[in-house]
């Protein structure tokens, strides 16, 4: 989801305060910069996205790039463009790979929002295209992808959810009707959910993930020595 602070994403300053950690235990901030950590560290989809941020001259740092906060409603994340920050609901990521899955969606915005120049607010048809790009190589449909593609071999799962879930995050950010939304989406489909940078490929799962990073690395070292 990329949208504007308190638009139904990231958390508003009239929040109640979070809950006291149970003793003993770690509070929810800790638990989510723990977890953020080490998605960073090791999430092969993250590292492949923060290379290639920072060989577009975007590097993305852990203190200023991201914040866990309590959201509203059930929403996981947000990129607030206004300041260039990835929002990581610690309120309601339930585990590493939530986590992983959440990051991997807002730094594919992040990394929109640097090569690109996106018009998040105006313009619904960037959103949208950010949007599919998001749900098509984080990995947000693969896992069901995966149990549709054993049980019922469809083939169009795949496209099927990446379209019905950039819907979904359009309509969580933006005051917009579910036609302008399905429209936006379908206008510009084809080019974005066919255009896998940085990964070079879907990235169904972490060994094509790894892959891509490593694919990724290569392809700049040519570069570096031409
Ligand atoms: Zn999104």
């Amino acid at each position: 989801m990329a949208g504007a602070p308190g638009a139904a994403g990231p958390a508003s300053p009239e929040q109640p305060a979070p809950e006291q950690p149970p003793p003993g235990g770690l509070g929810n901030e800790q638990k989510c910069q723990l977890m953020l950590l080490r998605t960073l560290q090791t999430n092969p989809y993250v590292k492949l996205l923060l290379d290639a941020m920072k060989q577009s001259g975007c590097a993305v740092s852990r203190e200023r790039h991201f914040s866990c906060e309590d959201c509203l409603g059930n929403v996981s994340g947000g990129f607030d463009a206004s300041v260039s920050q990835i929002v990581l609901c610690q309120n309601n990521i339930r585990n590493q790979a939530h986590m992983n899955r959440v990051v991997t969606h807002e730094l594919i915005h992040t990394f929109d929002h640097c090569r690109a120049h996106v018009d998040w607010f105006t313009n619904v048809r960037h959103l949208a295209c950010s949007e599919i790009r998001a749900a098509n190589l984080s990995g947000d449909c693969s896992l069901v992808n995966e149990i549709f593609r054993l049980r019922f071999g469809l083939k169009q799962h795949h496209q099927t959810c990446v379209r019905d879930r950039a819907i979904l995050s359009i309509l969580a950010v933006r005051n917009v009707s579910k036609e302008v939304a399905e429209k936006a989406v379908d206008e510009v489909f084809e080019s974005c959910f066919n255009d896998h940078e940085p990964f070079g490929r879907i990235p169904h799962n972490k060994t094509y993930a790894k892959y891509a990073h490593r694919d990724f690395q290569n392809r700049h070292r040519y570069y570096s020595n031409i």
